[in-house]
């Protein structure tokens, strides 16, 4: 029997050997960079929006440990179809959890995988690199560091 932080990790480790969305997007409406220097992690992320505001596609590319392209990954998959204000609401809710703060953490369905990383401070900044890279590339802001 799996315990649920064998469950999580294997989620972590699927995402990370097989992203999902791991490409570049020619049409992209909306385009920005992440780094993270202290872990090395570093990711571009490619949005399409449409006229009303929804995220129509979503995609990353990069390089870096598991947790930061497993959260890329699931970062895609969650945004998708969604608009610009409950991607956002999302990532704050994201972040809650992997910091520790969050309380009420129903509906975040796969996200829920990264709620370990809050026992590990330094992991933190890979887990939400992808969503700060999606929140400049929103902002339209071209670049964006966790330093
Ligand atoms: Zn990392």
């Amino acid at each position: 029997m799996a315990t649920m932080s064998e469950l999580y990790q294997n989620v972590i480790l699927d995402h990370n050997r097989t992203p999902r969305n791991f490409r570049q997007m020619a049409d992209a409406t909306g385009h920005a960079e992440g780094r993270n220097p202290l872990c090395g992690d570093q990711l571009d992320v490619w949005i399409k929006e449409d006229s009303a505001g929804k995220i129509e596609d979503v995609s990353f590319e990069g390089s870096g440990c598991a947790i930061s392209k497993a959260s890329a990954s699931l970062m895609t998959q969650a945004v998708k179809g969604k608009t610009r204000d409950e991607a956002l609401a999302l990532f704050e809710r994201f972040h809650a959890l992997v910091t520790g703060r969050g309380k009420d953490q129903e509906k975040l369905g796969k996200l829920e995988v990264f709620s370990g990383v809050a026992e590990f401070p330094v992991r933190v900044k890979c887990a939400s690199l992808s969503w700060h890279t999606l929140k400049a590339a929103l902002e339209r802001k071209e670049a964006v560091t966790t330093e």
